[in-house]
């Protein structure tokens, strides 16, 4: 089913399907008691609106109970075999619990959908093609959404993932024509920044465009950062989500006299988090040269170039303010807050 008709699904702080709003999820690299607020703070200003992590090995039932509480994102927790772990999830008020019904048997399966239930909770039914033991995926999945409605439950996401792009494909439009409840996107395995950023934008977008997937993932193995730029990035430039940041840097040349890429590094994470809190949409320029770079640039809303001693400062293509190139960052922030709040 398209998009735009799909089951609403909601919990506590996840509205997923229908007409809602593609999100954007990532998944912790590691221990969640490893992550803390301020991190994950910088995830949603980037534009992640769900985090998924999974737990490996021993923990403190208090340590989750308070990582899921103090988190300023939705938190998804993602399963294999200890159910457990998703009762003390969801006694602690997370708002999601992953399963890949591949891994569980009926019995717990039938325990998480009744606990899920009970605290107004969503369940992914996701499965990765390479760990469903020989069954077929679309089964599994298809399977499970039975068993769960046969329970009244229909708080439900779905998701099957493959790392081959053609077989995502594939599976994904044979999903979304034999259920109503929204999919979750992803790519799995699918390589390094660059790799993962390629190979998924083209399956991704794809299905986007054909209506389906109402949440997203990049698989990389990179930060969590790169997940959530590269999923919003690709919302955006299909014109399904519209950024709190649009970001114009120039590559460089060999008449380049400002370093972009450093520049970018320093203020990158203050504008998500200015332009989070002031719920406002602006594109910023970061350009190698004054000459050619403000001309270049004299679309965006702020703009910034210079050369080792010098800084210029622009907004829609002309100059409002010079400073030391020392003090480049902390001018460029104070333009930009102060028109804001002006
Ligand atoms: S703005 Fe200047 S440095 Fe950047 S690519 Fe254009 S000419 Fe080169």
């Amino acid at each position: 089913m398209r998009r735009g008709d799909t089951h609403l699904v909601k919990s506590k702080n996840i509205t997923l399907g229908g007409t809602s709003s593609i999100t954007v999820q990532t998944m912790l690299k590691s221990h969640f008691y490893k992550y803390n607020t301020c991190y994950i703070s910088e995830l949603m200003y980037r534009g992640c609106d769900i985090l998924r992590f999974s737990i490996n090995g021993d923990y403190s039932k208090k340590d989750l109970q308070e990582f899921i509480k103090s988190s300023p994102l939705p938190l998804v927790i993602d399963i294999k075999s200890d159910i457990s772990q998703a009762k003390v999830a969801l006694g602690g008020g997370i708002d999601a619990v992953r399963i890949n019904p591949a891994l569980l048997s009926k019995q717990d399966i039938t325990e998480v959908f009744r606990i899920a239930k009970a605290n107004n909770a969503i369940v992914r039914i996701g499965t990765n093609e390479g760990s469903t033991h020989g069954k077929s995926a679309i089964t599994l999945v298809i399977d499970t959404i039975n068993l769960a409605e046969s329970l009244g439950f229909k708080n439900i996401v779905t998701s099957i993932k493959a790392s081959n792009s053609d077989e995502t494909l594939s599976l994904n439009r044979e999903l979304a024509s034999l259920t109503a409840y929204p999919i979750h996107l992803g790519l799995t395995e699918a390589g390094g920044v660059v790799t993962s950023a390629v190979r998924s934008t083209v399956v991704l977008s794809k299905l986007l465009e054909e209506g389906i997937g109402s949440t997203i993932r990049y698989s990389m193995a990179g930060s969590e950062t790169n997940e959530v730029e590269a999923a919003t990035e690709l919302l955006s430039s299909l014109n399904l989500r519209r950024p709190h940041l649009h970001l114009v840097v120039c590559p460089s040349c060999a008449r380049c006299t400002f370093i972009t890429e450093k520049f970018l590094e320093d203020v990158e994470s203050e504008l998500y988090k200015i332009t989070y809190y002031n719920k406002c949409y602006i594109s910023v320029a970061i350009m190698g040269c004054p000459l050619n770079g403000i001309g270049e640039a004299k679309n965006a809303d702020f703009g910034i170039s210079g050369n080792n001693i010098t800084a210029v400062i622009f907004k829609k293509g002309e100059i409002v303010e010079k400073c030391d190139a020392k003090n480049a960052k902390e001018a460029f922030l104070s333009v930009i807050k102060s028109s804001l709040s002006s």
